[in-house]
């Protein structure tokens, strides 16, 4: 690809992601409505743009990771009618599965292309080119963004039609959240019977208990000396945004009426942790309001 990439949302993912677009030798204009990240992204290399308007103007390509579906179907709003014809636009933000086929609808309405494509891997990731991208959309959009795509992750997973990126992303996040409360409810549950955190550790690691929220981000400190549990539940992945995603995740399972309980009760109590002072947490701090509550 040798046109211009516009990248719009150069916050937290978007900056270190931009920046990785240059490392590999694409021109990026950048646009961000917060000065300081546009000035940021401007340091490494980013040109910078004063509107969207100004960015996606003959760009062959352009990438989105702003906040919430509203922003992005606002933005598209802005943006769409003064796009190429044909532009490609790949939204990596995590937003509402059904805000993402809105979002494919709108862009071809107006004769664009588009790709959505999540992202996991944290602002760690996006700071190493590490992510995992999720997308949804046409083989044709997907392999023209593939090369774009491994410029800022390690792995890009076409995973069907549009939304479905987002739609890998959200259920991959709902066993996440609820491996994780499982695992902390397992533990807290073992401090009641007198069992050692890492006696438990060494058993269930390696019998059928063993998963990612035990063996890699094990939320009590100790058996993982890496994990956040060990460092003051430092992020990580901070638990306003596993919120946000189970919250998504349970939008998603009422509107399709999926039997889905424990996605629906980990969506509740995530959210009661985040807004508990818990949303700037690595959200395996959720241990602490279940050993709080345990004997209530
Ligand atoms: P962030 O708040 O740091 O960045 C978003 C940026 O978008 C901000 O700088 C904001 O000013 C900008 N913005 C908002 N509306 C805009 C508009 N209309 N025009 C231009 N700029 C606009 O958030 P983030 O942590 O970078 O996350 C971005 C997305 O990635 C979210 O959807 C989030 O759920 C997802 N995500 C985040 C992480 C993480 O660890 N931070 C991990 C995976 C996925």
């Amino acid at each position: 690809m040798s046109g211009i990439v516009a990248f719009i949302g150069l916050g937290h993912m978007g900056g270190p992601m931009a920046a990785n677009l240059i490392k590999a030798g694409h021109r990026v204009r950048g646009h961000d409505l917060d000065a300081k990240a546009l000035k940021n992204a401007t340091g490494a290399g980013v040109e910078p743009a004063g509107s969207a308007e100004e960015a996606v103007r003959d760009a062959e390509v352009v990438i989105t990771m702003l906040p919430a579906g509203r922003h992005v179907l606002g933005l598209y709003g802005e943006i769409l009618g003064l796009a190429r014809p044909g532009t490609l636009f790949i939204d990596c933000s995590t937003i509402d599965v059904a805000d993402a086929r809105t979002a494919h609808e709108r862009a071809a309405a107006a004769g664009m292309r588009a790709l959505d494509a999540p992202v996991s891997g944290g602002v760690v990731g996006a700071e190493a080119a590490t992510l995992t991208f999720m997308a949804g959309g046409g083989e044709e959009e997907f392999a023209e963004a593939r090369p774009l795509l491994e410029a800022m992750g390690k792995k890009a997973v076409h995973c069907g039609g549009s939304g479905a990126g987002q739609a890998a992303k959200i259920c991959n996040n709902m066993i996440l959240g609820i491996s994780m409360i499982a695992v902390s409810e397992a533990f807290v549950l073992g401090e009641s019977l007198g069992l050692s955190h890492q006696a438990l550790y060494d058993v269930a690691s390696t019998a059928s208990g063993q998963c990612w929220a035990l063996s890699v981000n094990c939320p009590v400190p100790g058996p993982v000396p890496t994990s956040p549990a060990d460092h003051d539940y430092r992020p990580g992945f901070a638990a306003s945004l596993m919120a946000k995603d189970l919250g998504l995740a349970a939008n998603a399972a009422r509107a399709g009426g999926v039997h889905a309980q424990l996605g629906l009760r980990a969506a509740e109590l995530y959210a009661a942790f985040a807004e508990g002072g818990g949303a700037g947490k690595d959200f395996s701090g959720i241990v602490r309001t279940i050993r709080e509550r345990s004997g209530e």
